[in-house]
């Protein structure tokens, strides 16, 4: 079944079920890492608000949360140009963050992300992304945590927009050509 968001046309591409099975074991993976860390989570918005919302719930372990507002997106494409419309209020230094992402695709914003919380000398810095279209990637930096490689189309669904519709959709869906 599609769904028609202004005027495209989007079809399931990865299911409600199938997202909060890959972030339950996200999860699991995390705490591995980190259950001895008080880790600060920062999630960029708005994109990643449900992600980061689910992706904390499985993550049963002592950690902290703060939201950062950045934006590249215009329309289906990259502007190639990062505002960032809200920035760190949270204490970052010695922490151990986690930087939780709806979608790395070229890479840009991640790399500025990174860039900007270098400089406010955390201990540790890791990035776990939703998804990842290793196709756009044009970064160097390594994103430790994937929930899933996507090839280069468009999504919409799941805190992911287009032209700020479809973010409320349970399924990611995928564009129709
Ligand atoms: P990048 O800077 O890596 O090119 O793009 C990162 C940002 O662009 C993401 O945080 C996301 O907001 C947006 N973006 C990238 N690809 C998609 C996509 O397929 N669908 C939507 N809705 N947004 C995307
Ligand atoms: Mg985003």
């Amino acid at each position: 079944m599609q769904v028609q968001v202004h005027d495209k046309f989007f079809r399931p591409f990865i299911t409600e079920q199938q997202i909060q099975t890959r972030i339950a074991a996200l999860g699991t993976q995390l705490a591995q890492d980190y259950s001895q860390k008080n880790p600060l989570f920062v999630a960029i918005l708005n994109g990643a608000f449900m992600f980061a919302a689910d992706l904390f719930r499985y993550c049963d372990f002592p950690s902290e949360i703060s939201f950062i507002k950045y934006k590249s997106y215009q329309n289906t494409k990259s502007s190639g140009e990062v505002n960032k419309l809200i920035g760190f209020s949270q204490s970052v230094k010695g922490r151990d963050v986690i930087i939780v992402e709806d979608i790395i695709d070229s890479g840009l914003t991640m790399a500025e992300v990174l860039q900007d919380i270098q400089q406010l000398q955390p201990n540790s810095v890791e990035v776990v992304t939703l998804l990842f279209k290793p196709d756009a990637f044009q970064g160097d930096f390594e994103t430790k945590y994937i929930g899933f490689e996507i090839p280069n189309q468009f999504v919409i669904g799941y805190g992911l927009d287009y032209n700020e519709q479809g973010r409320n959709l349970r399924d990611i869906c995928v564009l129709v050509p």
